[in-house]
């Protein structure tokens, strides 16, 4: 029996060009999967709202930045690519050095996760980034430095944590510190005062017959007292100086800088506005009177509580001795 070579079919090509055409039939469903990959990839990173970037660190070149950048910094992608300073013009001035500095701790930690800075964005507004960045570990970047990142507008988070922070720091009645925060910041200035061998006065205030008022007048009316008492309160005082609401008709100052006989300046002044101000109720014009207490870092044990305690003695001082006057403790 004659061994038959096997023929192809007519019209089909040989066995080599059938092995070519499938190899190219692979290759182009290789093609066509990556660029699906590839769409795919873009569209995904087209809807995050990041700015995933690439930069290599020697040539200072700016390898990749995805679509993001153009939303969230409001400019071309193809400058920032040409140009570095691109990045560096868009940071807020104040915050430009720090910008710089946290980038380049990336080559010695590995990873900056806690980077946020200003940005000002094309429209001139500006904008909260917090900027990731990390050294690329791929081994086939070879020799090339690459530090790669993740940019995120937060600027919404920094205004409700703003927001947030004022809540709980502030009074709501008469918008001054509350009596948690006013002595948050008594005690750094306290301690400053200390390390730096200063004087620092502190002062209590308390509305006299404030019950009275109430009775009176209404508690809505004693509290647009409060509201003008604390107003005054933050119009005398200098900047610099602390001020709060410590209790329901409580409020108390710190002077840096200031024995108690200096501070008895703004105090008297403090009295005497207070003593100016004027409120009607029903046609009926009524003012109010203040009690304050005043002393100073004294002692070498000194502390903030007994700076309190004898601001508050002094105060209750002022009370025995007829109210309407500010004694010295
Ligand atoms: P003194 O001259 O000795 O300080 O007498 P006083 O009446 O001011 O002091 P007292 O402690 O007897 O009364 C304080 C009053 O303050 C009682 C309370 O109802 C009122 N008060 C506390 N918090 C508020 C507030 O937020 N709004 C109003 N309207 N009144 C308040
Ligand atoms: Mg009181
Ligand atoms: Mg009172």
């Amino acid at each position: 029996m004659v061994n038959k070579k096997p023929t192809s079919p007519p019209g089909s090509p040989a066995p080599e060009a059938a092995q070519t055409l499938l190899a190219l039939m692979h290759a182009q469903g290789e093609v066509a999967r990556l660029s699906e990959r590839e769409q795919l990839f873009s569209s995904l990173l087209d809807s995050v709202n990041a700015v995933l970037w690439a930069f290599d660190w020697e040539s200072r070149q700016v390898l990749y930045v995805s679509p993001a950048y153009e939303r969230i910094f409001g400019r071309s992608t193809s400058l920032l690519l040409a140009d570095f300073n691109e990045w560096r013009d868009s940071i807020y001035p104040d915050d430009l050095e720090y910008a710089e500095r946290s980038l380049a701790e990336v080559l010695v930690k590995g990873a900056v996760e806690d980077r946020e800075y200003r940005i000002i964005a094309a429209n001139g507004q500006v904008r909260w980034i917090s900027d990731k960045c990390f050294i690329n570990q791929q081994a086939d970047s070879g020799q090339r430095l690459i530090v790669v990142g993740m940019a995120e507008d937060i600027t919404e988070k920094k205004r409700l944590e703003g927001e947030l922070q004022r809540l709980a720091t502030t009074d709501v009645l008469t918008q001054s510190s509350n009596r948690r925060h006013f002595f948050d910041c008594a005690q750094d200035a306290f301690d400053s005062a200390r390390q730096a061998q200063t004087p620092l006065a502190f002062l209590l205030l308390d509305i006299d017959d404030f019950k009275q008022i109430n009775d009176t007048y209404g508690h809505l009316q004693g509290d647009q007292v409060l509201q003008r008492i604390a107003d005054t309160g933050k119009a005398v005082l200098r900047r610099g100086d602390q001020f709060g609401r410590i209790g329901g008709e409580e409020f108390a100052a710190v002077f840096p800088g200031c024995t108690p006989q200096m501070a008895q300046q703004i105090a008297e002044r403090l009295q005497r506005e207070i003593q100016r101000l004027s409120f009607i109720h029903e046609a009926q014009v009524f003012g109010v009177t203040i009690s304050q207490g005043l002393t100073g870092i004294r002692e070498d044990d000194e502390t903030l509580d007994s700076l309190f305690a004898r601001a508050d003695a002094a105060m209750y001082q002022a009370k025995r001795q007829g109210k309407n006057q500010i004694v010295i403790g």
